[in-house]
């Protein structure tokens, strides 16, 4: 049975303009970035309105969308970070009192779910499992495959600062000066050369 009524509320927006919020952002309504919408949906009823929250997602796929969609965290403000762990999980946190809760997909609940576990652990082939099967799953399972746990961070929680700025001897464009003499291109790194 449903745990979330379709006139229920998912991050402030109706069913359908959550689902629209991310086919627009993210160009298709992936199911991971659904069920992140939920874990963000979650994560922020916990913490509760009117508190400064920074996010750290656990993944490099569709959380820091969900994230990016939902919050106003972002990769590029600086508030967001990514870990590269591959594991289905994030954490929104007060910026000032460090406390927060942690959000992630609960294998053990997704059993209920055989599509939804079947997709997650790649144990069918993807063209088996369509989207409007695991999307409707999603939407009918809410909650339920999501586990949580009240937090203190520890770390990653600093927001970074920019350190000084300096010019390149070789290509005279800015860069920072932590990095050394030259910019990282100039110390062989490029990944393009010119036509
Ligand atoms: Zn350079």
């Amino acid at each position: 049975m449903s745990t979330l009524l379709s006139n229920q509320k998912i991050c402030g927006k109706s069913r359908e303009d959550f689902l629209a919020a991310i086919g627009a952002f993210h160009g298709w309504k992936a199911p991971g970035l659904v069920i992140g919408g939920f874990m963000v949906d979650l994560a922020q009823e916990l913490i509760g309105p009117g508190v400064e929250t920074d996010a750290v997602v656990e993944s490099r796929h569709c959380l820091p969308d969900a994230i990016q969609i939902f919050t106003p965290c972002t990769v590029g403000n600086g508030w967001l970070k990514i870990l590269d762990w591959d594991k289905f999980a994030l954490c929104l946190y007060d910026r000032h009192g460090l406390k927060g809760y942690r959000i992630w997909l609960d294998i053990e609940k997704l059993g209920k779910y055989p599509n939804l576990y079947n997709w997650y652990m790649r144990l069918v082939p993807k063209k088996s499992l369509p989207l409007e099967l695991l999307l409707d799953d999603i939407l009918a399972a809410g909650r339920a495959i999501l586990s949580y746990q009240a937090v203190t961070m520890t770390g990653l929680y600093q927001r970074e600062k920019k350190s000084e700025t300096g010019i390149c001897p070789s290509c005279k464009e800015a860069y920072t000066l932590t990095q050394g003499d030259r910019c990282r291109a100039c110390q062989g790194e490029a990944y393009y050369i010119s036509n």
